[in-house]
């Protein structure tokens, strides 16, 4: 991890957040190289869920997102770590991660002689921020803890500008915010990220098979984006552990620097959502254990075209983290070659931050660094992504694309 680290420094993939006054904790940089990896995942990711398939629409929600959504959403009751205090020098942890937190006096919490915490007790991890000029607490919104819950409650708008039917898809990439107790390992969990996320609408009873049918789609995808599937693991969350509207989760596992840890969640989210937000719940045969909404404006069922009765589609989630995913693909791409005492990044070409080079042979040869400047031009607009001219040695004439 730390030879990744320095790399992304050093060749202007990721920096720390607010670095020259000190840096602040889980806020990271994308810089000039990251910011074109980063895009170019998120565009692979786009394309494989929403240009080549004729079943999804895209999205994209604001993130100040009104309390009462994350109300019904369950988010204000249960988006929450376990937090311990120490008593002696008053650092904060996860409770349940203590096998891995450091003491900030130096070495594992574990081996802390002084170690003496309070009970564990719940804290929210939702980011709050006043709305309008006066902050009096009257006014406030929530920066969006995932992306998901503005498609549920644009569902109805989405329906009816576009007449989709089940099984049909919303996919949205985009910020999300949680104030990690214990941000750590880089880019991994961090307070500020993206999320890839896909809500994906079926008629109940069809659930498990799409759930099974995503799952194989999107080991798959990684595995395209250069990631060895040896080193991806399927790991089914056992029921004890599964989020209060998941009838099923599978969580995609990879090999990180840092040990086994999830990379996407894929989760069969039932009829909670939609049945949350859904005014007149009564009319509808919703299975999940919903809050009673006195709010909601609108109902959000779909008419089935047979026997004419309205219902609350399930909904399948494949969520992936875009700094996970960078991870991943940068730890993958990472080889020395011994040889030639070099640091490599191998990725895959629709990943890579520079799509062409143009080198002029002589950089004082005008002619030459025209030609240049126009063959850059003509790959340019091809719409590769990022072609360059290097021109500042004089080294060769040579194009070099993949
Ligand atoms: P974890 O158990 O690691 O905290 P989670 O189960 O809370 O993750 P989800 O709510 O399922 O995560 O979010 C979907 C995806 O968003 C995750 O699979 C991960 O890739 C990404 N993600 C979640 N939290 C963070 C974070 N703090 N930093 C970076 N990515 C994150």
């Amino acid at each position: 991890m730390e030879d990744l680290v320095s790399l992304c420094k050093r060749r202007g993939f990721i920096f720390p957040s607010n670095d020259i006054y000190g840096g602040m904790k889980g806020l990271y940089d994308f810089g000039p190289m990251g910011v074109e990896l980063k895009l170019n995942l998120k565009s692979a990711w786009w394309k494989s869920i929403v240009y080549e398939r004729d079943d999804v629409e895209g999205l994209d929600s604001t993130i100040l997102t009104s309390p009462t959504v994350l109300k019904y959403s369950g988010h204000e009751d249960t988006f929450s770590d376990p937090l311990v205090d120490c008593k002696v020098c008053k650092a904060r942890f996860r409770a349940d991660q203590l096998e891995q937190s450091e003491c900030p006096r130096g070495g594992s919490l574990n081996n802390c002689k002084s170690k003496d915490l309070t009970d564990p007790r719940p804290f929210n991890l939702m980011f709050k921020t006043a709305i309008g000029p006066v902050d009096d607490g009257s006014s406030f919104a929530y920066l969006r803890p995932e992306t998901a819950q503005q498609i549920f409650v644009n569902f109805k708008n989405i329906v009816d500008s576009t007449s989709r039917v089940p099984p049909f898809g919303i996919a949205q990439i985009g910020k999300a915010f949680r104030n990690e107790i214990t941000p750590r390992n880089f880019i991994f969990r961090v307070r500020e990220f993206e999320q890839m996320e896909l809500e994906y609408f079926v008629k109940p009873g069809s659930d498990e098979s799409w759930h099974k049918y995503w799952v194989d789609k999107r080991l798959n995808w990684w595995a395209d984006q250069g990631v060895n599937s040896d080193k991806l693991k399927l790991l089914e969350v056992e029921k004890k552990d599964l989020s209060h509207y998941s009838k099923a989760t599978f969580d995609i596992m990879y090999d990180f620097p840092h040990g086994l840890e999830e990379l996407e969640g894929i989760a069969n989210r039932t009829d909670f959502d939609l049945g949350s937000h859904s005014k007149n719940q009564k009319d509808f045969n919703i299975k999940a254990k919903v809050k009673d909404n006195k709010n909601s404006t609108t109902k959000l069922a779909i008419q089935d075209l047979e026997n004419k009765e309205w219902f609350i589609p399930f909904v399948i989630e494949p969520s992936a983290g875009v700094e996970r995913g960078v991870l991943a693909v940068l730890n993958e791409a990472y080889t020395v070659d011994e040889a030639n005492k070099r640091t490599l990044l191998k990725l895959k070409p629709h990943l890579s931050p520079f799509k062409a080079a143009v080198i002029p042979l002589k950089r004082n040869n005008s002619d030459l660094v025209n030609t240049a400047n126009n063959v850059k031009s003509e790959l340019q607009s091809l719409g590769l992504g990022r072609v360059m001219v290097e021109n500042t040695g004089n080294i060769g004439t040579f194009v070099c694309y993949y």
